[in-house]
């Protein structure tokens, strides 16, 4: 018995995670902007939610967190830094830190780039990641508050020590127009042209609202080892080498 992620769409393209340990039945909440859909799923599951896990502290990832804790009477968890700007934050936590849910562990990743106060939720028996908006599948997130140098440190040196089988469970579905950056930097790159074919045919099956998606058109999760291979922001270790095949190219 493992641990069960349900992706749950909320808000315009945001992904909320309930999170089930399946020998307890015990869950946790993934950035909640909304309280309705995760409610209603956690009781179509018959699960108890103990736990609410923020990964920063914009509001469309944890909105919802003082409506949640309130009603299962749960803690609410993130980086100690972002105490008094992520909603319902009670249990500060750092680099290093582990949290259970149930029988399941995660241990934090702190990773500083997109907000300064960014964790990541690493389950490494379940071979899952939770990493908000940091690393999106075939992107990453936008510097908000961070340098590029810890961007490159949270993907490069941080997300990429995790093996290839992690899944990585982001915090938008962006992938499609990331994808999209990803060929434009890397043309010729054969990975990233094989995902484009996945991601076109999930997105095909798009519901009009994104309330309504199921996971026939979800295209999170990838994995570490996808990311390696298309990612062009996991893959600026590499970049010297690219840009010497773009100045190739550009020189015929
Ligand atoms: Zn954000
Ligand atoms: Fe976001």
């Amino acid at each position: 018995m493992g641990l069960q992620v349900e992706r749950i769409p909320t808000l315009g393209d945001n992904y909320t995670y309930l999170i089930v340990c399946e020998d307890s039945g015990e869950a946790a909440v993934v950035d909640a902007p909304e309280a309705e859909p995760v409610i209603a799923r956690a009781d179509a599951l018959d699960v108890k939610v103990t736990k609410i896990l923020s990964t920063h502290h914009h509001y469309d990832h944890s909105q919802a967190n003082p409506e949640l804790a309130k009603r299962y009477d749960a803690p609410v968890y993130g980086h100690r830094s972002d105490d008094g700007r992520l909603p319902g934050l009670t249990n500060g936590l750092e680099e290093g830190d582990t949290i259970t849910v149930g029988r399941q562990q995660a241990r934090i990743l702190f990773i500083p780039a997109h907000t300064k106060g960014h964790i990541a939720y690493v389950f490494d028996d379940a071979d899952a990641v939770f990493c908000g908006d940091t690393l999106f599948a075939a992107g990453c997130g936008r510097l908000f508050e961070g340098t590029p140098e810890m961007m490159y440190e949270a993907l490069c040196v941080k997300l990429a020590a995790l093996p290839d089988a992690t899944r990585v469970f982001c915090g938008h579905e962006y992938t499609a127009s990331n994808l999209a950056f990803a060929a434009h930097v890397e043309p010729d790159n054969e990975a990233v042209k094989k995902m484009i074919g996945r991601v076109e045919t999930l997105r095909a099956k798009a519901a009009a609202d994104w309330h309504d998606a199921t996971p026939d058109e979800m295209t999170v999760p990838t994995t570490i080892g996808d990311e390696r291979e298309i990612n062009p922001f996991m893959r600026s270790a590499n970049a010297a080498e690219l840009g010497e095949r773009r100045a190739q190219k550009d020189s015929f």
